[in-house]
C-alpha cells in the first residue's frame, strides 16, 4: 500500500515531469524559536524532487515519492551533493558590483569616495544592462535565486535588472533609489515630488509583472529630505496591500546614526525617523540593524518589519556587530534573513555570509549551527521577504527554485567530508570552507539555469 505522503498529482495534460535526485534537506519551523531541532528540518539521504512546469509536485524520500509518478523518466541525479531550496539574498546593491573590494574606510567616506561615482554611471542604459547581466550570472552561480536589490537613482538601473530577471524568470525585488540631498549632483534627485512620481511609474510598470516585485527605496534617512520620506511613505502605504516593499538601511554605524538624528532632531531614535514617515510595516526590510536599541527592536517587531543581516559588509566597514540573539528574542522576534550587501560585502555567496555570521555571533559567545544558518539563507530569507508561501522550501505547491551544493567541490573538501556523517555537520563544514565553486547547479522555476559541469554554464551568457 502507498504511504500517505504529501504530493500533488501530475497534470496529465501539463508539462513533462522532471526530477532532481540526491541527498536533500529542507526547513520547517524557525530553529531560533523552537527548541526541538527535529521539527525544524527534513533530511533524506536519497531524496527526490518532482517538478512539473515551474512547480514542485512532491519532495521526499526517493523510494516513497517515485511510486506516485510512474511516468517520471527525466531525472537529474547528483551524487556527493545536497539539494536545498534556492537561497535568498535579502540585501544587495547590484550597482556596486563594479567597485566591490575597493579599499575600505568608514561607511560615509567609502560612500563618497567609491560608491557614488560608480552609481553615477548607471544613467547609461548600456552600462546598466551589462552590470545587471554580470550580477545575475554571479548570484545564480552562487545558488541565489531571489534577491532584494538596491538599484540607484536612474530608472535605467531598475529596468535593466528587472529585464535580466525576467529573462531568467527569477523572483527579484528592486526599485528606484530615492535620494534628494547630501550626495553629489549626478545621483541626487532633482525634486522629492518628481522622484517619487518616477518611482510610482516604475512600480506600475514592474510590480507583479511575471515574478518581479517592486520596492520603495529611500537610500537611508540622511540622503532624503523630510518631504521625500513623507512621499515615499505615502507611496508605500498606498501600495502595501498589493505586496509592495519598502527597503532601506538602519543603525549600521555610529557616525551614520549621529548624522541621521542631527537631520531629524524630533525623532526619538533612528527607527522613529522611518516610523514618523509611514515607512514601517509588513514587507519593510531594514539592512544591518547592528546598533539597535531595545525600544527600536520592539517598534520593528510591532510593525512586523524584517531585518537583513549583512556580516561580511559589517566586518569590512568596521561597523557595529549584529546581535542575532537580540533580533530573535522570543518575546518579540523579528524576521531575519542574510544579505551579501555587495559592494561593501565582499562576495556574492550566501554560504560565505553564513561563515561570517557565525563568527560575528561567536564574538559574543552565541553559537549558531548550520541549521540556524541555512534556515536564514533559505526559508528564513523567504519569510524576511514575506514570500514563504511560495519559495524557500522543497514542498508540494512551491515554485521550483532549487540549489544543489557540491559536498566535494575541491580535493581537500572531498577528503575532509569522510570524517563526518551527520548532514548538519557537513553543511557547517561547507559554509565554513565555502569555496567559489561550491554550487553544482541552480534551478529557477523548474529550469536548470546554471550547471557547473556544462560547457555553457549559465542558460544565458553573462557578457560584460
Ligand atoms: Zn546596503
Amino acid at each position: 500500500m502507498k504511504k500517505n505522503i504529501s504530493h500533488i498529482d501530475a497534470d496529465t495534460q501539463g508539462a513533462p515531469l522532471k526530477g532532481i535526485r540526491g541527498e536533500m534537506i529542507t526547513f520547517h519551523e524557525d530553529p531560533f524559536l523552537v527548541e526541538d531541532e527535529s521539527k525544524c528540518y527534513s533530511h533524506y539521504s536519497d531524496g527526490l524532487v518532482v517538478i512539473q512546469g515551474d512547480k514542485i509536485l512532491a519532495a521526499g524520500d526517493y523510494m516513497e515519492v517515485a511510486t506516485f509518478y510512474p511516468d517520471l523518466k527525466d531525472i537529474d541525479r547528483y551524487d556527493n551533493a545536497v539539494i536545498i531550496p534556492g537561497m535568498v539574498d535579502t540585501h544587495v546593491h547590484y550597482v556596486q558590483s563594479p567597485m566591490i573590494g575597493s579599499f575600505g574606510d568608514t561607511l560615509l567616506q567609502w560612500l563618497n569616495q567609491y560608491t557614488f561615482p560608480t552609481e553615477a554611471r548607471f544613467r547609461s542604459e548600456e552600462f546598466s544592462r551589462s552590470v545587471a547581466r554580470l550580477f545575475m550570472g554571479q548570484i545564480l552561480k552562487q545558488g541565489t535565486t531571489t534577491a532584494n536589490v538596491f538599484s540607484t537613482t536612474f530608472p535605467t538601473s531598475v529596468d535593466a535588472l528587472f529585464e535580466e530577471s525576467e529573462r531568467y524568470n527569477t523572483c527579484m525585488i528592486t526599485g528606484k533609489v530615492l535620494q534628494d540631498r547630501n550626495l553629489p549632483e549626478p545621483l541626487r534627485d532633482i525634486s522629492a515630488e518628481g522622484s517619487v512620481a518616477m518611482a510610482e511609474e516604475l512600480l506600475e510598470k514592474w510590480h507583479g509583472r511575471g515574478r518581479q516585485l517592486y520596492a520603495v527605496i529611500p537610500r537611508f534617512a540622511p540622503t532624503s529630505t523630510p518631504r521625500q520620506l513623507e512621499l515615499a511613505g505615502d507611496l508605500y502605504q498606498r501600495n502595501i496591500d498589493r505586496g509592495v516593499y519598502m527597503h532601506t538601511h538602519l543603525d549600521e554605524a555610529d557616525d551614520e546614526i549621529e548624522w541621521a538624528l542631527s537631520l531629524y532632531p524630533e525623532a526619538a531614535n533612528y527607527t522613529d525617523i522611518y516610523r514618523r514617515y509611514g515607512l514601517l510595516g509588513p514587507r519593510s526590510v531594514f539592512a544591518h540593524c547592528c546598533l539597535v536599541k531595545e525600544e527600536e527592536w520592539q517598534t520593528l517587531h510591532d510593525y512586523d518589519c524584517s531585518v537583513a543581516h549583512c556580516p561580511s559588509s559589517n566586518l569590512f566597514l568596521g561597523d557595529g556587530m549584529f546581535k542575532i540573539w537580540e533580533a530573535k528574542d522570543h518575546k518579540r522576534p523579528l524576521r531575519v534573513g542574510v544579505g551579501t550587501d555587495v559592494g561593501a560585502g565582499t562576495n556574492f555567496s550566501l554560504p560565505r555570509q553564513l561563515n561570517e555570521a557565525y563568527k560575528v555571533s561567536m564574538l559574543k559567545k552565541h553559537s549558531m549551527g548550520a541549521l540556524k544558518c541555512f534556515y536564514m539563507a533559505t526559508k528564513g530569507g523567504a519569510q524576511t521577504l514575506h514570500l514563504e508561501d511560495r519559495i524557500g522550501s522543497l514542498a508540494p505547491g512551491y515554485t521550483a527554485d532549487i540549489t544543489v551544493l557540491d559536498m566535494h567541490p575541491t580535493e581537500f573538501l572531498k577528503w575532509r567530508m569522510q570524517f563526518n556523517d551527520f548532514i548538519l555537520d557537513r553543511m557547517f563544514i561547507l559554509q565554513t570552507l565555502s569555496p567559489d565553486n561550491l554550487v553544482r547547479a541552480t534551478y529557477v522555476a523548474g529550469k536548470r539555469v546554471y550547471d557547473r559541469e556544462r560547457e555553457q554554464q549559465l542558460l544565458y551568457a553573462a557578457d560584460l
